[in-house]
């Protein structure tokens, strides 16, 4: 992939790893208040002193530890493996379709076939929608519903003409349940699915639709698409096929805890296999009163509890996204502050989020995420697609940082 005029940073990314490796940021050791628990301390110590934890010691964490000391712990994690680094891309969202042959309970952006509001994309009407942005994005990020009539023939049109205009923009595409969709109407097995859309421009393949990898929690708010096994299984074929993907979880539905700690175990479990994984991307369920009304908003502080636990589970997966699509601009900051390396990006359209009730801004540009990043005493660095380029972002005019004027009272 080309950056325009890559700024090579001092740090090396081993793809096959997919470890990256940055001389020199040393790091010392929050210290544990007093006031914690023996038990608290105890599997505290155990992550600092780089120990793997059980999902009960989790659920442990995350119902007993204080906030300010979980997100401590998990900042020493991040600080330790990227010092004061956080990445960023330069991506636009392109949903293809609104189609949908699924209802999940939570889902605001599926539309049946005949909604006055239904959409699927031509291949034209597609590129017609990246050209505006294709001389600043280095991605693009397309998702959708499954079509009930787009086959393997259709994406392969569909990626081709992509890479024969955008040949410099990496493609992500197609979550697991739309490939296993895919495969299904095409007759196809997901290996030769997958070797298929990567032959025609599939660079790397997003994590959407894990949401709780736990069935009996599937079958309540996602009935009838892959089940916990088949989304693993799906992404394990594709690291098998040197594919990168990431990995989601939508939490704040109707799972406990321990439930989602599972979920953590599962993908640490897949990692330590294929080391396949390059981002976790956790975001909370955004409740409205016609989908899931048992559900609650999560409040900022399960948020940022969920970011840390993420990066003190995930040992193995290099990259925490705060997804700010979903928590928003304030909580994303925190969560840099809490474990997470990674912020969702240049981000110019978006609708999924945006639907289910979301109103983070969107255009935004590169000061504006770098001014969030350093706001939380972070140095924004571009990445590419798959973490092997970087180059820091130079701000031509430092802010002011008076602050507002003080006024005598
Ligand atoms: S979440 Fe995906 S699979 Fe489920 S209804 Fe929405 S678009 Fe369809």
């Amino acid at each position: 992939m080309h950056l325009e005029s890559p700024f090579q940073w001092r740090g090396t990314a081993n793809i096959s790893t997919n470890e990256l490796v940055i001389d020199g940021h040393p790091s010392t050791s929050p210290a544990l208040p007093k006031s914690l628990s023996v038990e608290v301390k105890h599997i505290l110590n155990k992550v600092l002193s780089g120990q793997r934890i059980s999902c009960q010691e989790g659920v442990i964490l995350h119902d007993k530890c204080d906030l300010p000391t979980l997100s401590s712990v998990a900042y020493f994690l991040k600080q330790k493996r990227y010092g004061d680094f956080v990445f960023y891309n330069r991506n636009l969202h392109v949903n293809q379709t609104n189609v949908c042959v699924l209802a999940c309970k939570f889902c605001a952006f599926r539309r049946g076939m005949k909604a006055t509001d239904a959409y699927s994309l031509s291949v034209q009407e597609y590129l017609g929608r990246i050209e505006p942005f294709s001389e600043i994005i280095t991605e693009v990020h397309t998702v959708g519903g499954l079509h009930p009539e787009w086959d393997i023939e259709f994406y392969e049109g569909l990626f081709t003409a992509f890479k024969n205009r955008y040949p410099n923009i990496t493609l992500k595409a197609l979550t697991a349940v739309e490939i296993k969709h895919l495969a299904e109407i095409s007759n196809l097995s997901i290996s030769d699915t997958i070797s298929r859309l990567n032959k025609a421009g599939l660079d790397s393949i997003p994590g959407g639709g894990a949401e709780i990898l736990v069935d009996e929690i599937r079958d309540i708010i996602c009935k009838g698409k892959e089940s916990s096994e088949e989304y693993l299984e799906i992404h394990k074929i594709a690291h098998q096929l040197e594919i990168p993907t990431n990995c989601t979880m939508l939490f704040g539905t109707v799972e406990t805890t321990l439930q989602r700690m599972i979920h953590l175990d599962k993908l640490r479990t897949l990692q330590d296999e294929t080391m396949g994984f390059q981002c976790f991307v956790p975001y909370p369920y955004l409740p409205d009163s016609s989908r899931l009304p048992e559900a609650q908003l999560a409040t900022a502080n399960e948020i940022l509890r969920m970011i840390s636990l993420a990066r003190i589970m995930l040992d193995n997966i290099p990259h925490i996204k705060a997804y700010r699509m979903n928590i928003g601009d304030h909580i994303s900051a925190l969560a840099l502050l809490s474990g997470a390396d990674d912020i969702d990006g240049t981000v110019s359209h978006e609708e999924i989020m945006h639907l289910a009730g979301s109103n983070t801004p969107l255009d935004n540009l590169d000061i504006d995420l770098a001014t969030l990043v350093e706001s939380v005493g972070g140095i924004a660095v571009e990445r590419n697609t798959d973490y092997t380029q970087f180059r820091n972002y130079r701000r031509q005019n430092p802010p002011d940082n008076n602050g507002l004027p003080m006024v005598p009272i």
